[in-house]
């Protein structure tokens, strides 16, 4: 079993998980990657957020993924040398006496993570606020900027990457085997996020797709080891005094690109809340692999038992795509099943269509 050999399509923060776990197994792989430079994975905050939504919802499967998702990070920074998470809180400013009326009585609840902040006058230093904050703890950054390109580095030193686009025209798929161009592997996992969407195997997937954008500043003054959250999220991003602000969701869109309506309501939101000097440096857009149920999809096609899939991961790609990257890569070596929710045999009728 250990012997398989697969073919990775993206390197995402799905790919480079499936890949890490692949190697835990002992797996052979490849990776083939289009080093896309307006990826989601490349323009995420990488926040995981133990809760979410204006009612502060615990999110899905948190006492198993949460946990994972840091062990993983923190194996995997070991291993490249390099910091792929830190650990700290959400300083939750709440925007109107509602949000704070619901996050009280959620607290009245005795719901985990979620306290009032006890500390708060030094806030006053660098933010306009008028309704108090409350702290949601432990949450997490993921440095995508940090590991996805460490990650491909080691990977190109052991000849496991390639950077190409990949094309469905060279790809033979047959009983027991794929061949791509000259590579002759057990399976081909797809990993390739919203381009999953026109993937000839798994384009029927309900797919809901989604474009978000940030804008990325620099705030020596604001005090660092803390995720700021007000209407916006304002996260760490790399170094120090450099902070991610976003975001946005929009459902109809014509391009990847990034909004004038976006920088000039995110501007004039930092210019109400920060009493500190910010200069803007750039502005990212992409578009989320969302899917309509809020849940990813994993597992291999139903008529093809040789292409899989992991993608799916709509607003929590660093949460989700630990627990079911080791899901997946447990259910091609050792058969096991896949958290019902996530596995695309969920979707077999829509999968097994005949197409035109
Ligand atoms: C503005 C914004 C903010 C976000 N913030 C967060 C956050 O704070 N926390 C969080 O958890 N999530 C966040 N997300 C969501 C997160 O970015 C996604 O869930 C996650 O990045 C999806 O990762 P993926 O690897 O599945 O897909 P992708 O990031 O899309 O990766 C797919 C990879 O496949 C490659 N590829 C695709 N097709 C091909 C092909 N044919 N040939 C070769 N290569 C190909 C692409 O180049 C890319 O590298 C955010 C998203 C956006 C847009």
């Amino acid at each position: 079993m250990d012997s398989k050999k697969i073919i990775i399509v993206g390197q995402g923060v799905s790919g480079t998980l499936f890949s890490w776990f692949c190697a835990q197994h002992n797996l052979d792989f490849i990776i083939i990657d289009n080093a896309l430079t307006n990826s989601p994975s490349k323009t995420a905050a990488g926040l995981i957020n133990p809760v979410t939504g204006r009612r502060v919802v615990t999110v899905w499967m948190d006492d198993i993924i949460l946990p994972f998702a840091e062990k993983t990070y923190k194996e995997i920074g070991a291993q490249l040398g390099i910091e792929a998470i830190s650990k700290m809180n959400i300083v939750d400013f709440f925007p109107n006496p509602f949000m704070k009326e619901s996050f009280l009585k959620k607290m009245s609840l005795q719901a985990p993570y979620i306290s009032l902040a006890k500390d708060e006058p030094y806030l006053n230093e660098y933010f306009n606020y008028e309704f108090g904050t409350g702290i949601i703890e432990p949450a997490y950054i993921v440095h995508l900027q940090q590991l996805l390109p460490a990650w491909r580095k080691h990977l190109l030193s052991e000849n496991k990457f390639i950077e190409q686009s990949f094309n469905f025209n060279r790809l033979q798929v047959s009983d027991h085997s794929v061949q791509y161009e000259n590579i002759v592997a057990d399976l081909v996992v797809f990993c390739d996020g919203v381009e999953g969407s026109e993937n000839p195997y798994f384009h029927l997937l309900p797919f809901a797709l989604n474009k978000g954008e940030a804008i990325i500043i620099e705030a020596p003054e604001l005090p660092v080891g803390h995720i700021y959250k007000k209407s916006m999220t304002l996260a760490p991003f790399g170094e120090p005094g450099i902070f991610w602000a976003g975001t946005n969701y929009i459902w109809e869109f014509d391009d990847h690109l990034p909004t004038e309506a976006f920088r000039k309501s995110t501007e004039q939101n930092l210019n109400s809340w920060l009493k500190v000097p910010y200069k803007i440096l750039d502005h990212k857009a992409a578009v989320r692999p969302a899917t309509v149920e809020r849940r990813p999809f994993v597992g291999l096609h139903p008529l093809y038992k040789n292409v899989g899939i992991l993608n799916g991961m709509g607003t929590k790609g660093c949460s989700l795509a630990p627990y079911f990257a080791s899901q997946l890569v447990q259910h091609i070596v050792h058969q096991q099943p896949l958290e019902k929710e996530a596995d695309i045999a969920r979707h077999a009728r829509i999968l097994s269509r005949p197409q035109a």
